[in-house]
């Protein structure tokens, strides 16, 4: 499929362009296929199925079902049950069915072209989404699925606007090319290119400028530690286009139950992150007074942080019998927020100071 979708791609398009011109309807259809493909691989295959991040509406499904075999990435059963095994075994050599370790091309293309026992599917990690009518149908009529909205949707959308044959090719053809690059730099690009402010246990990056071609996946090394997040990039002026439709499928009724990851857990894994690199700093800073002035800073800010987690432990505690004895409602929202935002300010500021201490120790 690769060679032949390529392939078309280097003679067709060449041969198009000199003999005739893309009308600029088969460019806007070539922007909303782009998007609507892309973006149902990023919040329907990924977030809501591989995921589960929220609950969608019925046409919504529908909408991810036929667009996201647009984007020619196999049915949500099989693309769902690969991902799921991906996190699981994320960077493991033989397990992991992209794993990062054998390359970036092999991340990004390579493994579709190899039959290894990763990659053979069994299903029964994915038990949970075969329930679901549009799933199973997709899963069943798969090819005649694909097909018709690679082929059948982009010439009547032309035939619509009159260029049939020029949307054809550039939002068949080309949209699907782009389209498979860019979400395949989730598993290739995102696992090399970038920073890692959560976690080192695992190769997966974030990426500013990468997100702006992933649909907003290229906050990966989040990703990796809250999958179940229904946002990638967390801040509000992160590109993640994802979350903005999520969200705004949430306003108007159509998705429900968006799982959040607690702040005080985001900043928490961030001061953590920020003490190991910290420590491997220190550990290669030459000897000397300077130094054992660090040292006994990080030792410092090692007990504080301690004592932000027990108090931390404390108010779940605290949290757990106010719930037992079904005490009032207003202690909760008010004094309970009160002092885990408390909390989350210390985990902050620490953020900074165990920073400077990093950047101190250069
Ligand atoms: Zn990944
Ligand atoms: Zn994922």
């Amino acid at each position: 499929m690769f060679v032949l979708t390529t392939a078309l791609l280097v003679t067709v398009v060449p041969l198009y362009v000199w003999h005739h011109d893309f009308s600029a309807s088969a460019w806007v259809w070539f922007g909303v296929f782009l998007y609507a493909s892309g973006m149902s691989i990023t919040a329907g295959y990924h977030r809501l199925y591989s995921h589960r991040a929220y609950q969608a509406h019925w046409s919504l499904r529908l909408f991810f079902g036929a667009f996201g075999a647009q984007a020619l990435q196999n049915s949500i059963m099989v693309w769902a049950s690969m991902h799921r095994v991906h996190h699981r075994e994320v960077d493991h050599e033989t397990r992991d069915p992209y794993s990062s370790r054998r390359g970036l091309w092999y991340s990004h293309m390579g493994w579709m072209l190899r039959d290894e026992e990763c990659h053979r599917v069994d299903f029964s990690n994915v038990r949970d989404l075969e329930r679901d009518p549009i799933v199973a149908f997709q899963h069943q009529h798969y090819l005649g699925i694909a097909l018709f909205m690679n082929i059948a949707v982009p010439l009547l959308a032309g035939w619509a606007t009159g260029d049939p044959w020029g949307t054809l090719v550039l939002a068949g053809l080309v949209r699907l090319v782009v389209n498979h690059h860019f979400t395949f730099f989730i598993n290739s690009l995102a696992h090399f290119w970038g920073r890692q402010p959560y976690t080192a246990e695992n190769s997966a990056r974030d990426n500013d400028f990468l997100a702006l071609f992933t649909y907003g996946e290229g906050y990966h090394n989040f990703h990796h530690l809250f999958q179940w997040d229904y946002r990638n990039g967390i801040r509000w002026w992160q590109w993640d286009p994802t979350k903005w439709l999520i969200a705004a499928a949430s306003w108007t009724g159509l998705a429900h139950g968006l799982r959040r990851t607690p702040e005080f857990q985001i900043q928490r894994a961030k001061v953590q992150r920020q003490f190991q690199r910290a420590q491997e700093r220190l550990a290669q800073a030459e000897a000397g007074s300077r130094l054992a002035h660090l040292q006994l800073l990080l030792e410092h800010e090692t007990q504080s942080f301690a004592s932000t987690m027990s108090e931390w432990a404390r108010l779940q505690q605290e949290k757990f019998e106010h719930a037992k004895q079904q005490l009032s409602e207003h202690w909760e929202t008010s004094e309970v927020r009160r002092r885990i935002q408390t909390l989350e300010d210390a985990l902050r500021q620490q953020h900074r100071r165990v920073r400077l201490l990093r950047i101190q120790a250069a």
